[in-house]
């Protein structure tokens, strides 16, 4: 079972562990995906936790468990700085090459590329070595990166 904890200071704490900024290489290694965190808040509704000002929520589908420590007034600020957390992290970890990964985004033209996943197409002017379709959220090797 994943533990996650999220504090505002925007780091993540899953099993006890502490996730933040570039880490998400090594969330994504143990089967942890930030969005999971987000659908758990987004999906759920809170509970009281033992501690004032803390809600639980937890998330039956994924078996996650996040703990909001500003209460549920914070709620909103919290997924807000969440989405922000998980977009940083996610910009990060497109912008170095991740060797677990073998497919490559096919070249539509000058703009566009191809998902090999879904060959859903989208326009990307990325410069990034990985590029992450937003049709399917998978993630491939950016062909345009050299
Ligand atoms: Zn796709």
């Amino acid at each position: 079972m994943h533990c996650a904890e999220v504090s505002r200071n925007k780091s993540v704490v899953i099993n006890g562990r502490k996730y933040a900024g570039h880490a998400f290489g090594r969330m994504q290694d143990q089967g942890f995906i930030p969005s999971v965190v987000e659908n758990t808040i987004q999906n759920n509704i809170g509970l009281p936790n033992k501690y004032p000002g803390r809600v639980n929520f937890y998330d039956a589908v994924n078996n996650v468990y996040v703990v909001i420590e500003n209460g549920e007034e914070g709620l909103d600020k919290t997924v807000e700085s969440l989405e922000k957390m998980v977009a940083s992290l996610l910009d990060e970890y497109l912008g170095m090459q991740d060797p677990q990964i073998s497919e490559i985004a096919i070249v539509g033209d000058s703009t566009w590329l191809i998902c090999p996943n879904c060959f859903d197409a989208w326009e990307s002017m990325s410069s990034n070595s990985m590029v992450f379709c937003p049709t399917c959220e998978h993630v491939c090797h950016n062909p345009r990166f050299h």
